[in-house]
């Protein structure tokens, strides 16, 4: 079935498209998912118990956090709209030997196919890269089961923001590309909470993850003005 979506930018897919066969290299741009991943999947974890679960990553990029979810136990799909990312996911969940159903297709577009059929969803770093990102809030809250879990991570907007998340990680420390994010797509967790409880879900705990220059690490913690995570039930 074709995507019939467009909630996407295709410079924003373009991004990733771009750098997606250097995704599983842990010293390359992508080395700040693979340092926040063990953080945010033992936060899933302890909130929703990956054993045996149902899950869905949406926006899964090049599978890192699917894959170590995979190891938890869970049973995972992965979809993202961006042709390279996926290509170099399901080469490494085969080289690796690791069932993940990987998929080209929207979130909308599979909420109208499989409503109510996850336990778990996550949606990581990838709302802010969407014009729309409310409709994937709506999507998420169609997609998870009654009593299911949603998991979001993504930038919060204010000016500490944009000189840790920006100026910072992309112009001093570089962390991250130049240009991976822009402002005024950032979002405050006032504006997802915002979206969270329109569609039938609430916020059932926010924690920060910040990064330490000293000693070049993250951590979770109470501080989330620039990167926060955040465990929303339906
Ligand atoms: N969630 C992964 C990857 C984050 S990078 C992780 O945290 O490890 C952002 C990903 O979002 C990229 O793979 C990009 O292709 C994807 N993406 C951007 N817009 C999208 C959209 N509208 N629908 C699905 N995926 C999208």
């Amino acid at each position: 079935m074709p995507n019939t979506n467009t909630n996407f930018d295709k410079n924003e897919l373009a991004k990733f498209e771009a750098l997606a066969y250097r995704w599983w290299d842990t010293e390359s741009e992508f080395k700040s998912l693979h340092d926040i991943n063990p953080l945010r999947l033992n936060f899933i974890d302890e909130h929703a118990g990956l054993k045996g679960k149902k899950v869905l990553d949406i926006g899964c990029g090049g599978g890192v956090l699917a894959e170590s979810m995979v190891h938890q136990g869970a049973e995972v799909m992965g979809i993202d709209l961006g042709d390279a990312p996926l290509t170099v996911a399901k080469l490494h969940a085969k080289e690796q030997n690791l069932d993940v159903d990987y998929q080209a297709i929207s979130a909308e577009d599979l909420a109208d196919q499989q409503p109510a059929s996850f336990d778990v969803v996550t949606c990581m770093e990838m709302l802010e890269h969407v014009p729309d990102p409310a409709a994937i809030v709506e999507a998420c809250s169609e997609l998870v089961k009654p009593d299911g879990h949603v998991f979001f991570s993504t930038i919060n907007r204010n000016p500490k923001s944009f000189l840790f998340a920006i100026v910072g990680a992309e112009y001093i420390l570089n962390l991250l590309p130049k240009g991976t994010h822009e402002f005024e797509k950032l979002i405050r967790p006032s504006e997802l909470d915002h979206w969270i409880r329109r569609f039938s879900m609430y916020t059932n705990e926010i924690v920060g993850m910040n990064y330490n220059p000293l000693n070049k690490s993250y951590n979770l913690s109470a501080d989330i003005s620039v990167n926060y995570l955040i465990h929303a039930k339906k």
